[in-house]
């Protein structure tokens, strides 16, 4: 393990194979085969909001290989034990570190984690050199989804995902360079103040991390037993919305607030600020 004053390095050790025996990612990698093997070891995602889908969504990407860059700047305190699956012994800790040390402990692959405990607006304006080829974006408000969406917008994939307050409701956005952004996903979300969050139990997000972390292997490469029709799933578990069960194709609004301004010729404007 390496520290600084940005963040921390994990790189576990992986088991060597005896001769014959299986490789250790055995079953993800009969699905998807070596090449996709090798390309989900060499794209690096990052990881922004490490709660209670964000955890969740870490794990499942660390046990198929991919690099994380883990990005949260919260402590651990006593509501996110059973809320967010995070172990007493890391009580004050920050949460990337507490990730970072579970993976380090039980990945039998040797991917690397880098833990950050920062914002992500303090990754950016401190120019940490992440360069991630997929990013994840479970923060827990919109406003810095936001602010997430315009900084990748010409650069690199973003999978977002969310839950309802009453822990029965998720979504999924996969914003893709040029294409319809999450503000043309949600048009009439108010942007300022934060979800609510208190008191969600963990099957939503365990349902939208899945969902997220298939969405990653989509974008990281090409295979028939990973394709998407969609860019935006929307789930309901009660079923009584059904409205809320649908894969969609959201096309770009050429008057987006946020898009809008990228044409191709012209150069990246100001960080997109929320009043
Ligand atoms: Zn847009």
């Amino acid at each position: 393990m390496q520290s600084n004053k940005n963040g921390m390095r994990f790189r576990p050790t992986p088991i060597p194979l005896k001769a014959g025996q299986k490789p250790l990612r055995f079953s993800f990698q009969e699905i998807v085969g070596h090449e996709s093997i090798r390309r989900v070891d060499n794209t690096p995602v990052e990881v922004i909001g490490c709660g209670v889908i964000g955890r969740r969504l870490a794990l499942s990407l660390a046990q198929k290989g991919y690099p994380l860059a883990l990005v949260d700047h919260d402590n651990i305190e006593s509501h996110n034990l059973l809320a967010q699956g995070y172990s007493k012994q890391y009580l004050g800790l920050p949460k990337v570190m507490a990730i970072g040390h579970d993976l380090y402990e039980s990945l039998p692959v040797g991917n690397q984690i880098i833990a950050i405990p920062k914002s992500f607006r303090e990754t950016v304006t401190a120019k940490l050199p992440i360069d991630p080829k997929i990013v994840t974006c479970q923060t827990h408000d919109f406003a810095s989804r936001m602010e997430v969406a315009y900084h990748f917008y010409l650069q690199a994939p973003v999978v977002f995902s969310g839950t309802s307050a009453t822990a029965n409701m998720g979504w999924v956005f996969v914003q893709q360079p040029g294409q319809a952004c999450l503000r043309c996903a949600f048009p009439a979300v108010k942007i300022s103040g934060q979800a609510p969050c208190g008191g969600m139990s963990g099957d939503i997000a365990e349902v939208v991390a899945g969902i997220a972390s298939y969405a990653v292997d989509t974008l990281a490469f090409d295979h028939p037993d990973r394709r998407r029709t969609w860019n935006l799933f929307k789930i309901d578990l009660t079923g009584l919305a059904p409205q809320m069960h649908i894969r969609d194709r959201i096309q770009r609004n050429p008057d987006c607030e946020l898009c809008g301004e990228f044409k191709e010729s012209r150069p990246r404007a100001t960080a997109f600020s929320v009043a």
